[in-house]
């Protein structure tokens, strides 16, 4: 079997597993218990939170909130800012991009229809790539309130000019968050860089367990919270912190760190690798310049073949992609950046992601390469369309 789906979830690296363990059978305590159970995880827990700072080189007066997952985070983050407006009487203007993952899509279309708030969705260029232009264009300073755009895209791995982006939005005095869930573990990324007041990552992306993410909070910024009860995070996020996931957070984010040299060089060699060879077949494309794109992406489409079939028959061959908009593949939906990107609409159902990791081989690559160029071939053959 060959996983190149790392994009929707990554394998947990052994060492992060290896590192959780005795968090669920010797060290159970609850850290907010004031006995030796509770307490003994407290030094394990703040070394992965500053990997954490490390990783995303955050300061030491920065926040950073462990939650469920970044879809969690991203609605913390959105609520949290029309609830501000709300409690001072002010109208709430979010300006977001079209291509944002649905956790940011959906929550923004929710307080738009639902709570009145005026929402403004950014296009794309022909690069896939939201511009300052455009940003400028609808910002209005004094008026709007939230500007809050992806690092890195999940299906096409386009990754925004972001440091611009939130630098116009710091200058207008407007709050500026980024889901950078596609970013974290696969590019540098420097809060000292770049002036975004939230950012939001999940560890399962960077080889760390599913269920635990990261809310990023800027010094002198507040979060209302989304979830009241107990006193963790601060009080701006209540339930019992799991430990484990702390922990295996910490830990991989650690690891991903110091693999970035890895992925940039090695996963970026493998990807062009898959990439050339696709792109080496009769009427496929690649969406997106590489040169704008995370290392280990490729979003591919093939003229005549369903992403939906294609996926089905790499299965069977035993390779995992998937179609771009991975996280809600049940609809056949045409993928929300080919619309924005205002592709041709033929296209717009065939395109197959491919995301590799650092637990990716030259191997599995030299024979997906073959896998793919027989089912491009059979799948062709059967076509109606080519
Ligand atoms: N944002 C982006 C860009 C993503 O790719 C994902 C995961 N598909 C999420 C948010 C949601 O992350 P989580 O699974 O931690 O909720």
């Amino acid at each position: 079997r060959i996983y190149l789906d790392s994009n929707a979830t990554t394998v947990v690296d052994p060492l992060v597993k290896q590192a959780m363990d005795p968090f669920y059978c010797q060290m159970y305590g609850n850290p907010n218990s004031l006995h030796r159970f509770g307490t003994e995880t407290h030094p394990a827990m703040s070394i992965a939170l500053d990997r954490m700072y490390k990783a995303i080189d955050a300061d030491d007066e920065d926040d950073i909130i462990i939650n469920g997952c970044a879809t969690e985070g991203n609605n913390t983050v959105l609520k949290s800012v029309f609830m501000d407006t709300l409690a001072k009487g002010e109208p709430c203007h979010i300006i977001t991009s079209q291509i944002e993952h649905p956790s940011v899509l959906k929550t923004c279309q929710y307080l738009e229809k639902e709570h009145g708030i005026e929402v403004t969705y950014l296009p794309v260029n022909k690069d896939g790539l939201v511009t300052l232009d455009s940003l400028k264009a609808h910002l209005v300073p004094g008026k709007t309130s939230l500007v809050s755009i992806m690092w890195a895209n999940n299906e096409t791995g386009l990754i925004n000019p972001i440091k611009e982006l939130a630098e116009y939005t710091k200058q207008n005095g407007v709050l500026f968050h980024t889901d950078a869930v596609q970013a974290v573990g696969k590019i540098p990324v420097s809060l000292k860089e770049v002036p975004a007041d939230y950012l939001t990552f999940s560890a399962h992306k960077f080889h760390g367990p599913i269920g635990v993410g990261g809310m990023y909070i800027r010094h002198g910024n507040t979060i209302t919270p989304l979830l009241h009860g107990g006193e963790q995070m601060g009080h701006k996020r209540a339930g019992t912190v799991n430990v484990p996931f702390v922990v295996g957070m910490g830990l991989a984010i650690e690891l991903a760190s110091q693999h970035l040299d890895y992925i940039d060089s090695d996963v970026r060699r493998l990807r062009n690798k898959l990439e050339d060879a696709i792109l080496a077949l009769p009427d496929t494309i690649v969406i997106g310049d590489r040169k704008y794109r995370t290392p280990n992406t490729i979003l591919a489409s093939f003229k005549g073949i369903e992403g939906e079939a294609f996926l089905w028959d790499l299965n069977q061959n035993g390779i995992a992609a998937s179609t771009g908009s991975a996280c809600s593949s049940e609809e056949l939906e045409a993928d929300a950046t080919f619309q924005a990107m205002d592709m041709d609409n033929n296209l717009s159902h065939t395109g197959v992601r491919f995301s590799l990791s650092r637990f990716t081989t030259e191997e599995e690559i030299d024979v997906s390469i073959e896998v793919i160029n027989k089912t491009v071939q059979r799948l062709r053959a059967i076509s109606s369309t080519y």
